[in-house]
């Protein structure tokens, strides 16, 4: 399942990221707890969605300006479709597998995204009950609800009040594993996006004063009847959360004061603003 690491992964983890960890780790000031204090305190009393802080669709960050300034809707391809179609369907299989509810079925809301939809939810359902089925059999005398907890520790869509960090009251985070400690971030695309598994991973520090040190950001890709997942399994260190903290003052900035940052060299040929701007 996309929020199960495999024994190698594992392995990288324990082996090599949480030791480098410890021998270079986190400065206090940059710990989602210490909101009120610079650099993490807003400069802005600005509050903008997660997905706009960290999206670098556009190089000049005018998607923020048409999106909050503007109030312009970009226009959604199949891509965008398939993204929203993916997090829902893993979301969902999961919640029906904590029920276990293991025969249950995908909810098909696009047809053209119903393929990989019915990868997704066989791919996740399949993960999940394995993972029960073990758990349940190692330890015979676990409460049901314990075996549940322990073989899928995912809180999903998890919503959180990202507003101390100058972020939406409510912003929901991929996936976080509660027992590993780690912050998911899934993709449909095979961007690097290690800025969103900051921002949530400040999100869940400044609310619950625990430390969030590993991020993961999970690419699904499908290619006609196959998917394949890779992971990018990474330090949030001291300067991811500075590039994280950077991004949200300088677009907090561009709606404080309503000001156009005009258009980059270069477009992205994915951008959803491209019939507002071109
Ligand atoms: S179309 Fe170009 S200028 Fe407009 S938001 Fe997208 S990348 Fe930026």
């Amino acid at each position: 399942m996309v929020y199960y690491l495999n024994e190698v992964e594992h392995k990288y983890i324990v082996l090599n990221l949480r030791p480098r960890i410890r021998a270079n780790p986190v400065p206090e000031e940059l710990r989602g707890w210490n909101w009120h204090s610079p650099p993490l305190k807003p400069y802005y009393d600005i509050k903008l969605p997660m997905y706009l802080i960290c999206s670098t669709y556009c190089k000049t960050a005018r998607d923020v300006y048409l999106t909050v300034v503007e109030k312009k809707k970009g226009e959604e391809d199949l891509n965008i479709r398939l993204g929203r179609a993916v997090h829902e369907t893993v979301a969902r299989a999961i919640r029906e597998a904590k029920k276990l509810n293991f025969n249950a079925k995908p909810e098909i809301k696009d047809e053209a995204v119903e393929d990989a939809v019915n990868m997704v939810w066989d791919y996740t359902m399949a993960a999940c009950k394995s993972a029960f089925l073990k758990a349940k059999a190692e330890q015979p005398y676990a409460s049901e609800e314990d075996v549940i907890s322990t073989s899928m520790p995912f809180l999903v869509e998890h919503r959180m009040d990202g507003s101390l960090l100058g972020c939406s009251g409510i912003i929901a985070v991929d996936c976080y594993d509660y027992l590993h400690n780690i912050v998911f971030d899934v993709k449909v695309s095979s961007t690097s996006a290690r800025l969103y598994t900051a921002g949530y991973a400040l999100v869940i520090e400044s609310l619950y004063e625990i430390p969030v040190d590993i991020g993961c950001t999970v690419s699904i890709s499908f290619r006609e009847d196959r998917m394949s997942i890779t992971k990018d399994i990474h330090f949030i260190d001291a300067n991811l959360r500075s590039w994280w903290i950077e991004e949200r003052d300088k677009k907090a900035e561009i709606v404080y004061e309503q000001t156009d940052p005009g258009k980059p060299d270069e477009c992205n040929p994915r951008c959803m603003f491209r019939n507002v701007c071109l």
